[in-house]
């Protein structure tokens, strides 16, 4: 039986850091109160949407995530509020992974408390960097006194299951700063860990200062390259050593600490995004997946209806294309016999050509018999793999 996973988007931030590409800004606080009422008006509203569409929604949920954004600049009774309404709407199972994003330093008492009574059972925080230099440099407003502070504090309020996210390639960051930060968070205990090769696109304020070559937000010292590969080979085997095994190319975990709900769009199971730039996937009729997502304007979403478009029907190439560059995203890769239930010989048959070439190129691997999963370095060239699969010609 399946289950969904329930996202939901929370783009307020005190400050933007530089490198952030997400739908996320410094909006009035004032504006808070609109958009819980926003999303409940949202919670409220997608069965009938999800009947229009012809899409099932799973009875029960065992995940919630509210992401952004920094959720928790919410005041104590909008969270409460927010946990009322996703409770009231859907089923969520006694033992449902409730996770909360959290930025270090942000996090008051009063919110802290209204998290535990919502039931919120794991925090992950988005620490980037345990050296001060790094964190500031970026915008981020903690440090790492705060950082190590906060995890204890959400610790001995009874959330035991925390996760940190560090990102490799950031300016002024080196290999020795690199492992130090990874040493700080090995030293916490923590049972789960996210690891992020910076980003540099247009998206970001970094990522467009790097493109044009400029100096601002410190982008001539970003790390070159191949010293982010190297921070990003190294960390894996570091972790690896503190138990916490890498499971997907990047996140890392301790047994039975992987993230329930993030595995769920590497699965495609179903899950609900609600809130700003936020994704969904149901089956509809005769199974087909269905991806659908919200505005990316705070504004136009705050007016506007939720979701402007339908959902699309994936195509069978599509849903194809998709298991196998979210699959081999996993550790544990592709089940051949699991695509061979689901998609003809003729489709799976130019697909196993390009696992032959990958497997020659040492991209891809094979193991347990049909098991189909990256090599290491076939994570660090993760798009070059995926991007084959994608060029797969059209299916019979
Ligand atoms: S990285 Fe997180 S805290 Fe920083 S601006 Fe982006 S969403 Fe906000």
């Amino acid at each position: 039986m399946d289950f969904l996973g329930l996202y939901l988007s929370i783009p307020f931030c005190r400050s933007k850091c530089t490198y952030c590409n997400f739908a996320s800004g410094v909006f009035p606080a004032a504006w808070h109160e609109r958009y819980v009422a926003r999303l409940e008006e949202d919670l409220r509203a997608i069965r009938s949407h999800a009947k229009t569409w012809g899409a099932t929604i799973p009875a029960a949920a065992d995940s919630i995530y509210l992401g952004g954004g920094t959720p928790t600049l919410l005041a104590p009774a909008l969270i409460r509020r927010l946990f009322t309404a996703l409770r009231r709407e859907f089923a969520v199972t006694p033992t449902a992974e409730i996770t909360v994003e959290c930025a270090p330093g942000q996090l008051d008492a009063p919110v802290l408390d209204a998290l535990v009574e919502s039931g919120v059972n794991r925090i992950s925080f988005g620490v980037q960097s345990f050296i001060d230099s790094e964190a500031r440099q970026t915008g981020r407003l903690h440090s790492r006194s705060v950082a190590l502070e906060d995890i204890a504090r959400v610790r001995s309020a009874g959330i035991r299951a925390v996760s940190v996210d560090l990102i490799a390639g950031l300016p002024g960051q080196t290999l020795d700063s690199w492992f130090e930060s990874l040493a700080v968070l090995a030293g916490t205990g923590v049972d789960h860990a996210s690891m992020y090769m910076l980003e540099v696109d247009d998206e970001s304020r970094l990522g467009r200062e790097v493109l044009l070559g400029g100096e601002r937000y410190h982008a001539q010292q970003v790390p070159e390259d191949d010293q982010i590969a190297e921070m990003y080979a190294e960390a894996i085997g570091f972790l690896a050593g503190c138990g916490l095994a890498q499971y997907e190319i990047s996140n890392f975990a301790r047994p039975r600490c992987e993230s329930q709900h993030n595995l769920k769009y590497w699965r495609r199971q179903p899950y609900l995004g609600f809130g700003l730039d936020a994704h969904a996937m149901l089956r509809g009729r005769k199974g087909a997946a269905l991806r659908f997502a919200t505005m990316d304007d705070l504004e136009r979403y705050l007016a506007g209806p939720a979701w402007p478009e339908p959902p699309r029907a994936l195509t069978r190439e599509e849903e194809l294309e998709e298991s196998w560059f979210l699959g081999l995203r996993l550790n544990e890769g592709v089940s051949l016999a699991a695509l061979r239930e689901e998609f003809s010989p003729a489709a799976l048959r130019d697909c196993l050509e390009t696992v032959a070439e990958l497997e020659a190129d040492g991209l891809l691997q094979r193991f347990d018999t049909d098991r189909i999963a990256l090599t290491s370095r076939g994570r660090l060239l993760s798009n070059e793999v995926f991007a084959r699969f994608l060029a797969e010609p059209a299916l019979a």
